[in-house]
């Protein structure tokens, strides 16, 4: 049967061999669950949810218990953005994001300002970039939270993170960006960016859909969340529900894969 040529791989992306491999023995003879913490069956598991979770924290520069697993980006969007809003109420109501956002992010945004919440949806300037000064002037004493993307899903420009964080930090605000576009795709440091919270995914870098994090530091500040999903107190406290093992190993994998290969690939794009 003839196929026509894929050429929307920033909705998703075929999953890689390589990522298939490592997640297939994780179905079905390594199948326990990470928290049965008496037997080997769950030991296996926890093992390689380790392993992930270490991967992802060394692909942006953050630790391990920083990195809560969530279903994908739109998940852990809204976990973010509901779950800072929620949590610092006392300090204030008033978030700042970009028309150019993902749905994901202006969604959960819509829906504070119906619970009385304020946001600024600040306009990009004619090159698709957010005009810094226009953030600074934003800023209010009861500002809470700004979300900005490191890279569009529609248009493709990189937001300039690392001056975006100096200004939150500046104003003693928390800064969340939704790196769906950008993980396993340019370089990315929590540190050096001064990033609070991040939001990341698999399926858009041959990695499984059904499977993403929140970054969320834990340090220099320590952010709070109030979580979306109430349970068995996994993730922190921040996210319930079972971790799903064999995503998980295939996120890695594809986060892997895409640091290793980044250099030649990013040349590929460019020549195509
Ligand atoms: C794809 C995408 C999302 C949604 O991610 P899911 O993992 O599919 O929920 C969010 N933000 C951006 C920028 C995206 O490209």
């Amino acid at each position: 049967m003839h196929r026509p040529i894929y050429l929307d791989c920033h909705a998703t992306t075929p999953m890689d061999e390589r990522v298939l491999e490592a997640m297939l023995p994780y179905f079905t003879e390594h199948f326990g669950n990470p928290s049965s913490i008496s037997h080997t069956y769950g030991w296996e598991a926890e093992a390689a949810v380790k392993q992930g979770r270490q991967i992802l924290a060394d692909a942006i520069n953050a630790t391990p218990v920083e990195i809560i697993f969530t279903s994908g980006a739109t998940e852990a969007n809204n976990l973010a953005i509901k779950g800072v809003a929620e949590a610092y109420l006392s300090k204030g109501r008033h978030l700042i994001t970009v028309q150019t956002e993902h749905n994901a992010v202006l969604d959960p945004c819509h829906y504070l300002e119906t619970l009385g919440f304020e946001v600024t949806f600040l306009p990009v300037k004619d090159d698709g970039l957010v005009d810094l000064s226009q953030l600074e002037q934003a800023f209010r004493p009861d500002t809470i939270l700004v979300s900005v993307m490191a890279a569009n899903n529609e248009i493709g420009v990189l937001q300039p993170l690392a001056e975006i964080g100096d200004l939150c930090r500046q104003h003693n605000v928390l800064f969340h960006t939704d790196a769906a576009q950008a993980i396993g795709k340019i370089p990315l440091d929590v540190q050096s960016m001064k990033i609070d919270l991040m939001s990341l995914t698999a399926h858009k870098i041959y990695g499984p859909k059904g499977i993403g994090a929140l970054y969320v530091r834990r340090r220099n500040p320590r952010v709070r969340l109030a979580p979306q999903l109430h349970g068995g107190g996994h993730e922190r406290g921040m996210r319930s529900g079972t971790l799903y093992t064999p995503q998980i190993v295939g996120f890695a994998k594809a986060v892997e894969l895409g640091l290793e290969e980044q250099p030649s690939e990013s040349q590929r794009l460019i020549e195509l």
